[in-house]
């Protein structure tokens, strides 16, 4: 896209269309921007931007450079985790004297795992209107091309970078029958793949979603027993940015899992791992080796 936005509103008819939408003053207009390719922004996201008074973001350079790409130079303020309660003020002053503003982050919709919400709330605790203009974020991108989960999915965001707390926070949402999304940076996803192993059953469905919308694409899956071999075969598949999806829980598997911990555990109590997985298989018709396994771990807790 190298054309600049007013050649495009005044040649096409769709542009004529967004154009006519009423685009009030005084409002806070929450702007998604694209997660990669350029290409990702939106016609009334294009819109909005070209009409603003000024552009609230994460960073004034990632932002300035946007802009630019669009052909559109805009007045920017800053506005990043740090500072979200001060600019707020500033942002609600400029607002009240009858600017169009646009907030955006460095990538995708702001307030998903980026500062905003913190703006936005205090926008609409001043009686100012917020207006959102959708269009990419990870989450939802990663989700449309996983084949997982057609109802719910439950996002997590990042996982806390401590084990201990990590592993509370996985084995509290081990029986949520939804598909599970978690952001993840690149020097982490090893380690949070083999926590997502030590906590979730081997079979279930992992899907790594990598560098969305740009050149080197990925998206891979396969059951979480297999994912840390596939992930160190080669150093390029822990490169760049990632959302990971894990199928949920299912109802069923839940009850089943349930009735064999329960057995397992009075088993465990009068006999070693190797002879309660093995009866325990007798009883619940279940495999013997996931069993055992489902042992070990239960004696480790
Ligand atoms: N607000 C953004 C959104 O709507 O998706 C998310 C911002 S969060 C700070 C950045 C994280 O989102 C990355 O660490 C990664 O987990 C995920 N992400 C962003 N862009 C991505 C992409 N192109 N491919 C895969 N994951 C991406």
């Amino acid at each position: 896209m190298t054309e600049p936005v007013s050649s495009l509103s005044a040649a096409s008819p769709i542009m004529h269309e967004v154009s006519r939408q009423i685009y009030p003053a005084s409002a806070l207009y929450v702007l998604a921007t694209p997660i990669g390719n350029a290409g990702d922004v939106t016609l009334r996201g294009l819109q909005v931007l070209s009409m603003v008074d000024a552009v609230a973001c994460e960073d004034t350079r990632n932002t300035a450079q946007l802009l630019t790409r669009y052909g559109l130079s805009k007045t920017l303020i800053a506005a990043h985790q740090h500072n979200e309660r001060e600019v707020a003020e500033k942002l609600i002053a400029r607002l009240q004297a009858g600017e169009r503003i646009a907030l955006v982050s460095d990538a995708g919709t702001p307030a998903i795992s980026d500062p905003g919400a913190r703006i936005v709330d205090a926008v609409l605790q001043a009686g100012l209107r917020v207006i959102p203009v959708p269009g990419a974020s990870a989450v939802v991108t990663a989700l449309s091309a996983s084949g997982l989960g057609d109802d719910r999915f439950y996002f997590y965001g990042f996982l806390p970078a401590k084990a201990k707390q990590r592993e509370t926070a996985l084995t509290g949402l081990r029986t949520l029958p939804a598909t599970l999304v978690f952001y993840e940076a690149p020097h982490r996803i090893v380690e949070t793949t083999d926590a997502l192993a030590a906590i979730f059953e081997p079979d279930r469905q992992i899907v790594f979603a990598r560098e969305l919308t740009k050149l080197f694409e990925q998206i891979h899956r396969c059951a979480l027993k297999d994912a840390a071999a596939w992930l160190t075969a080669d150093a390029n598949r822990q490169r760049g940015e990632f959302v990971i999806l894990l199928e949920g829980a299912s109802a069923v598997a839940d009850a089943d899992d349930a009735e064999a911990e329960r057995i397992l555990a009075i088993l465990l109590a009068e006999c070693p791992v190797s002879q309660a997985a093995a009866l325990a298989a007798q009883i619940t018709g279940q495999k013997k080796n996931a069993l055992y396994e489902r042992a070990l771990k239960m004696k480790a807790r």
